[in-house]
């Protein structure tokens, strides 16, 4: 079942299918792809979901209005089917670690109705880009006779750490999940230790998904990546030697486009007027604003949210602080409350609860240093902005993203984490979680991430200095958009070969 949506006005281009994977981290870069194909001069069919499709809805209109041949396709999503509540249709509503599984098998069960989808559009794909959660995109574009290009987010130097560590099959050698082990073969010496690594490669639950995962991803015929070459030149390269695939680093993707209005309402509406938000930061100096977010899945525990407040609010410095509405907890609001933490710390800090204009804040000139939760797209969105960040890595590669933002490119600062939390509750364990980072231990972070001399100073240098190849890659001419058009003429190429 499909919503009816404009039909594409594409006839002569290449057209590309994209399939995200349901979570904002993954879905927020897949539209602006589409948005550049589509400025490259391909159509664009987007898979997701009803849901998924009324979250984006302030993005998908813009699109419409700008008349580019891009069809966002909502297709049912089975949940129920799969022992999922009503209404899960994202990565962020899964209630529980063990029905994980059921959200991915839930996602593959998207392939058939796509596949009478894109039976009834005028246009057949010419060229499929799915993410990696979704293997069943291999038998998809062998069914159509098109190549499949797998994107997961991830940037070279954790895709290469994660290739390698997974096919070298290291984690099955450690005994500890807290052992620090060095990556073989990098440039660089970067220790992680096991529960540091992506979950998608080790760990015990889902390993016959993993291992399918893989296997597709070994089959594809290509790796998009939303990266830019002079960030990572040798991980680039030292990925695609390793896989002996075509790799093209296509980002940062946000700056697809510009305006504005384009920042506002990516993966969200915001829970903040956008002009109070900016008229906030006007007021502020430049450089002068931390802002601190942990990205659209990381479920910060109560306790963890006090530490964080009391710390920003020791550390003397103006900030932008995002708590998301899954840390609403009773217990937050009432501390907020009872503190009266707004009211005490009003005069410099701005508390957004629910989904905030990420793209905005850290666009805007005031915002001088981020405290992010290390996911890609948060880390590629403060690089694009030419902010120093103070790493709190929690899942995922996000561990690596740290080990390449600290220790490779030296434009951030740990905040000290060592072990890893999960995005959802593991349904096995009971009681409060504690504070993994104290007050004092945020208060320092921030502290050393936004002096202005010293240390200081040279990471924000260059972090500056990387801002700006940031946006010159995707610049006419710039590497990024280079392989945009290579892409592009690939599956122009391909087709008329057929
Ligand atoms: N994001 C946002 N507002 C929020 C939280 C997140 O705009 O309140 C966006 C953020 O800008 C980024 C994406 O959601 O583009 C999160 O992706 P990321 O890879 O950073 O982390 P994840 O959410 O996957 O952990």
């Amino acid at each position: 079942m499909t919503i009816e949506l404009p039909a594409i006005n594409g006839f002569n281009r290449p057209h590309f299918v994209l399939i995200p994977l349901m979570a904002a981290g993954h879905t927020i870069p897949m539209i602006d792809m589409a948005c550049l194909l589509a400025g490259h001069g391909a159509a664009v069919t987007l898979i997701t979901t009803p849901l998924n499709a009324a979250r984006v809805k302030a993005t998908a209109d813009s699109i419409h209005m700008s008349g580019d041949p891009i069809n966002i396709v909502a297709l049912t999503f089975p949940a129920a089917e799969f022992g999922l509540p009503e209404g899960c249709e994202n990565l962020d509503a899964v209630p529980t670690l063990d029905l994980i599984p059921n959200f991915f098998h839930a996602c593959a069960a998207l392939r058939e109705p796509l596949v009478v989808h894109l039976r009834q559009v005028p246009t057949s794909p010419s060229c499929i880009i799915a993410d990696s959660f979704h293997p069943w995109a291999h038998d998809l574009a062998v069914e159509f006779g098109v190549p499949r290009f797998m994107f997961n987010g991830f940037c070279s130097f954790s895709l290469l750490c994660r290739y390698v560590i997974y096919h070298e099959k290291i984690l099955e050698r450690i005994k500890e999940d807290e052992e620090q082990f060095i990556i073989p073969g990098l440039l660089h010496r970067v220790e992680i230790s096991k529960d540091q690594c992506p979950k998608s490669i080790g760990g015990t639950v889902m390993v016959d998904f993993r291992d399918k995962m893989m296997a597709a991803e070994a089959l594809a015929d290509g790796v998009v990546i939303n990266s830019f070459d002079e960030l990572e030149p040798e991980y680039v390269a030292a990925f695609g030697k390793a896989t002996g695939k075509t790799v093209m680093t296509i980002g940062p993707m946000l700056l697809c486009n510009e305006e504005d209005a384009a920042k506002t309402g990516r993966g969200n509406q915001s829970a903040i007027d956008e002009e109070r938000c900016l008229s906030w930061l006007d007021g502020r100096r430049p450089g002068s604003v931390v802002y601190v977010s942990f990205g659209s899945l990381a479920k910060t525990p109560p306790e963890q949210v006090m530490e964080i407040g009391l710390g920003l609010e020791a550390s003397n410095q103006a900030f932008v602080w995002v708590i998301k509405a899954g840390e609403r907890s009773p217990e937050v609001e009432e501390w907020i409350e009872r503190e009266r933490f707004e009211e005490r710390t009003k005069e410099r800090g701005l508390l957004i609860r629910g989904w905030a204009p990420q793209r905005l804040i850290l666009g805007h000139p005031a915002v001088g240093g981020f405290v992010t939760h290390c996911g890609w797209n948060s880390t590629l969105e403060g690089v694009t902005a030419g902010v120093p960040m103070a790493t709190w890595p929690h899942f995922a590669e996000q561990f690596l993203n740290e080990r390449l933002v600290v220790e490779i490119l030296k434009i951030g600062v740990s905040v000290g984490v060592k072990k890893a939390t999960m995005f959802v509750k593991d349904g096995r364990k009971d009681g409060a979680e504690p504070a993994a980072v104290r007050r004092e231990e945020v208060e320092r972070a921030v502290r050393r991430l936004m002096e202005e001399d010293g240390e200081g100073k040279e990471v924000r240098e260059r972090a500056r200095v990387m801002g700006e190849k940031a946006r010159k890659a995707m610049k006419e001419g710039g590497s990024s958009h280079l392989n945009l058009n290579r892409l592009v003429r690939f599956a122009r190429e391909r087709e008329r070969a057929q």
